[in-house]
């Protein structure tokens, strides 16, 4: 392999997550860089434990029923981190026109029915929620079948840019079933931890609780805050996402730190 550029460091990461041993050859940045810049790495993360994810189920028989055409799931409070909400406002300021003008119509568009049900600002500051009631939106929330900005036809047209909690979710059920948030018949792939706990949590929310932004906030909110976190070297970045991911893998039985909205 050659050297990493100037600035930049390559390293091992090993993990033993659920009996499976990770290793992970990662370049990083190797200086203070911004949380965000450390968005691929972090994504790097998301699919190795996927992978154990997936592999784990397989052992137990389920088979993985996602395949591309089909988005119900990307009618759901989709969560993502500050960093991602940023990461998507200039992903959608670098889009060619009419493209560009098309996507932020369709975010205009979520906002406007999800402010008339009375949905935006709970799931903008959903705090003031228990879990049951939280629950209660996120599905109220999906009855207004409003497709992720993000969704043509019926694929993720982002898809090598899509948020952590997009990669951390999959199922082994039916494809109808996630026609119906509701039903209960859903189920999930058991990840052994998800990184998108602690990247939420590298850069919270001034004034909140919660880690998440709903995906269909992403630009109104990116615009509305700026980025100022402060600048640390890519390795520490990493590392602390690394120590949250091991915290949760210790943890029996695994659980979330806080209320997801999806599903
Ligand atoms: S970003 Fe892509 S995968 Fe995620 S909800 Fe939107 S369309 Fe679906």
């Amino acid at each position: 392999m050659s050297d990493p550029a100037p600035g930049w460091v390559t390293g091992n990461l090993s993990l033993d997550i659920d009996g499976r041993s990770l290793s992970l050859e990662m370049t990083i940045p190797e200086g203070p860089v911004s949380p965000r810049t450390m968005l691929p790495a972090f994504r790097f993360l998301t699919e190795a434990l996927v992978h154990v994810g997936v592999d784990v189920a397989q052992d137990d028989g389920l088979q993985i029923t996602c395949q591309a055409g089909c988005g119900a799931c990307c009618r759901q409070a989709v969560p993502i981190s500050t960093i991602e909400a940023w990461e998507l406002r200039d992903l959608v300021e670098r889009m060619p026109e009419p493209k560009r003008t098309e996507v932020k119509a369709r975010f205009a568009k979520a906002r406007e029915t999800a402010t008339a049900a009375g949905l935006w600002d709970v799931l903008l500051e959903p705090e003031h929620l228990d879990n049951k009631e939280l629950e209660a939106k996120v599905v109220a929330y999906f009855g207004l079948g409003i497709a992720c900005p993000f969704l043509e036809n019926e694929s993720c047209s982002i898809h090598p840019e899509r948020p952590i909690s997009c990669r951390e979710y999959l199922v082994s059920s039916p494809k109808e079933r996630c026609a119906d948030l509701d039903a209960k018949g859903i189920m999930r792939i058991t990840l052994p931890a998800k990184a998108s706990l602690p990247v939420g949590r590298l850069v919270p929310i001034p004034g909140r609780r919660a880690s998440w932004i709903p995906l269909i906030a992403a630009l109104d909110w990116a615009d509305s805050h700026a980025e100022n976190a402060p600048h640390r070297p890519g390795p520490a970045l990493l590392r602390e996402v690394v120590e949250g991911v091991l915290r949760q893998e210790v943890r029996e039985p695994r659980k979330q730190d806080g209320p997801e909205p999806r599903g």
